[in-house]
């Protein structure tokens, strides 16, 4: 999707700072970050929202959790705790409409989310 942000972090054309990078994800430092870590995990394909999910992306849905905790463990959250957020569509706040997931951690959070 050429007039998608994070598509273009994909192709080269705006660059992130970077956490982890496999074959089919990427995970990079939010820009606005609303915890000590904040960090977005997004697959490489582009995916609108996570309704677009279909059973063959099982494994590519894995593959985001799993990098997520890769996450956590390079920031030294894995014992502390942290939070994985997937928003979805306008009352979630989704405001990138690429699948992407959040990573939070770096102080204690709130239950229930606002
Ligand atoms: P959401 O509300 O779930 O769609 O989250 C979108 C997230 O993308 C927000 O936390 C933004 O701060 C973040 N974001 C938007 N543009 C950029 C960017 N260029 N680099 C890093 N994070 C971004
Ligand atoms: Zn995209």
């Amino acid at each position: 999707m050429s007039d998608c942000i994070f598509c273009k972090m994909v192709n080269g054309e705006i660059q992130p700072d970077v956490v982890y990078e496999d074959d089919q994800v990427l995970a990079f430092r939010d820009l606005n970050p609303q915890a000590p870590t904040h960090v977005l995990v997004i697959p490489k394909r582009h995916l609108s929202t996570t309704n677009d999910f279909q059973p063959e992306d099982a494994a590519l849905a894995g593959r985001l959790i799993l990098a997520a905790k890769k996450v956590a463990e390079i920031e030294g959250l894995d014992q502390r705790g942290y939070r994985m957020v997937l928003n979805c569509n306008a009352e979630a706040g989704q405001a990138v409409f690429h699948v992407h997931l959040h990573v939070l951690g770096g102080r204690a959070m709130k239950w229930p989310p606002g």
